[in-house]
């Protein structure tokens, strides 16, 4: 269980996912963590603890115009509560939050470091976004389904593409996600708050 939040659209995304996040808080609270789209980069920022230390890691830095940005309040279940363990998780091409556990994440682990592919946390969410950029070739859609092909478990997904800025790709099975429809501006979010 974790708190997911999604934004796009004419205000600034970071102000709006984080009080976002804060209402979904009660869904997971051992690490919090963002992606912003920034012209064409994505930045991640992510702390361990409350969301209170993410928003003051957030304000110690230059601010960043976004109007596209995921967020992730997490309730760990593969690896410990820590700053490398927190999503987003990220791979050169995509960054993702994840609700949910990936059952068969050891295999898939191990399928890609025979790839090439080098892990830093201890989650089962870095084998979907590792899986992810390997099966991406310039489709994120079809990037997505060969991916969900290979994996077994739930999930509610955010994903943001490094070649599409300004899209946020979402999906899944068995976790909750809601997307809110807007004038002008979109959202999503894993419950109703
Ligand atoms: N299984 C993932 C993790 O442990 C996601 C947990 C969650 O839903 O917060 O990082």
């Amino acid at each position: 269980m974790c708190g997911i939040v999604g934004y796009i659209g004419k205000n600034q995304a970071a102000p709006i996912v984080l009080d976002g996040l804060s209402k979904l808080e009660y869904r997971g609270y051992d690490s919090a963590g963002v992606a912003l789209c920034v012209n064409d980069e994505i930045r991640v920022v992510k702390a361990q603890g409350r969301l209170a230390v993410l928003a003051e890691k957030l304000n110690g830095m230059p601010p960043m115009a976004s109007h596209c940005g995921i967020g992730h309040t997490r309730w760990a279940t593969h690896g410990a509560p820590s700053d490398v363990n927190s999503h987003p998780h990220c791979a050169a091409r995509v960054s993702l939050v994840h609700n949910g556990i990936i059952e068969n994440y050891a295999q898939l682990k191990e399928h890609l470091m025979k790839r090439g592919y080098e892990f830093c946390s201890e989650t089962d969410t870095e084998v979907l976004v590792k899986l992810l950029d390997h099966n991406y070739h310039g489709e994120p859609l079809d990037a997505i389904l060969r991916t969900l092909e290979q994996v077994r478990g739930s999930y509610g997904l955010a994903i943001l593409f490094k070649d599409f800025p300004g899209q946020i790709f979402s999906v899944r099975k068995e976790s909750p996600l809601i997307v809110g429809y807007g004038a002008g501006e979109n959202f999503l979010a894993s419950d109703i708050p």
